[in-house]
């Protein structure tokens, strides 16, 4: 599916001029006054460059061609037809485009929310997603298991930035670095740099504006991982499984003598930024580090 904002036009463009000045043809209107009229051979670019009489009905050297256009974005740039496939736009990657998000206003996770497994994606047991289009665009980030329990990054700094290669970003948080890698090689072509300078959308978005990589699908790319309805089922034994260890976090008496007593519930968004530095790293290599759980790899 393309992106609702992509636009198409036919633009008209003389090939008998030194320079391409493109007209665009907007809805309902044809044609473009001389050159589209038997009027044309009174134009000195036509007497220039043709020495016949000519009958036709418009100029030969008008030529018309079709365009396609982002409806959304301020400045209007012309993509050839035949190029459409080549940008998110023409395909399903335009959901993880900045201009299609802040026109289309996505409703931010909410922070309470159980983690959910949207089932069109495919996920790694340390918690990162995939998402493949049909043309094998890829784009890739945290799920909400991960989002939840770190509430909030403080930085992001990405290890990976083209080629083939596994995704691999570092995720600061209260001074420690989480090492998130992808356990599956992709071919980069970009990091998502906007998340450096905003990454708190990682947590508030982690299935739009928060994706981390884009790139395209490479052999073995999905092997080993986890989609629809196993996705759902294995992102419920998670969360009860993270619930279990932040429970048991909370009740192990720690320096000074505190201990807290579990209370049965779920664990709450941003738990993870109360821990202490054994804690949190041991939270990372249990449930996120790049191997966590993994059962599948080439
Ligand atoms: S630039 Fe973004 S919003 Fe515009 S058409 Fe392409 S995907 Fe859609």
């Amino acid at each position: 599916m393309k992106c609702p904002f992509f636009m198409e036009t036919n633009v008209l463009h003389c090939q008998a001029s030194a320079f391409r000045k493109m007209i665009v043809q907007h809805q309902g209107q044809s044609g473009q006054g001389r050159c589209s009229s038997p009027e044309f051979p009174g134009c000195e670019l036509f007497q220039q460059h043709s020495h016949n009489e000519s009958a036709a009905a418009s100029c030969p050297f008008l030529e018309e061609s079709a365009m396609q256009y982002c409806a959304a974005s301020p400045v209007t740039k012309l993509i050839p037809y035949s190029e459409s496939v080549l940008s998110r736009c023409g395909n399903d990657g335009y959901r993880y485009c900045s201009l299609y998000l802040g026109m289309s206003q996505p409703v931010a996770m909410d922070a309470e929310a159980e983690p959910a497994a949207p089932a069109h994606l495919y996920y790694s047991p340390n918690h990162m997603w995939i998402d493949r289009t049909l043309e094998g665009n890829c784009h890739i980030g945290v799920d909400s298991l991960l989002a939840k329990a770190l509430g909030a990054a403080d930085r992001v700094s990405f290890m990976s930035s083209n080629g083939v290669a596994r995704p691999a970003a570092v995720l600061t948080v209260n001074g420690i670095d989480w090492q998130m890698m992808f356990p599956n090689r992709i071919h980069i072509s970009s990091p998502n740099y906007y998340l450096r300078a905003e990454p708190a959308k990682i947590m508030a978005d982690p299935y739009g504006a928060g994706w981390l990589f884009e790139g395209d699908e490479v052999e073995g790319s999905l092997d080993g991982l986890i989609t629809g309805a196993e996705a759902a089922d294995w992102m419920k034994e998670e969360s009860a499984r993270l619930t279990t260890a932040v429970h048991e976090w909370i009740a192990t008496p720690r320096e000074g003598g505190a201990c807290v007593v579990a209370d049965g519930g779920e664990f709450a968004p941003g738990f993870a930024r109360h821990m202490d530095r054994d804690a949190l790293l041991k939270l990372f290599y249990s449930f996120f580090s790049p191997l966590a759980n993994w059962k599948g790899s080439k």
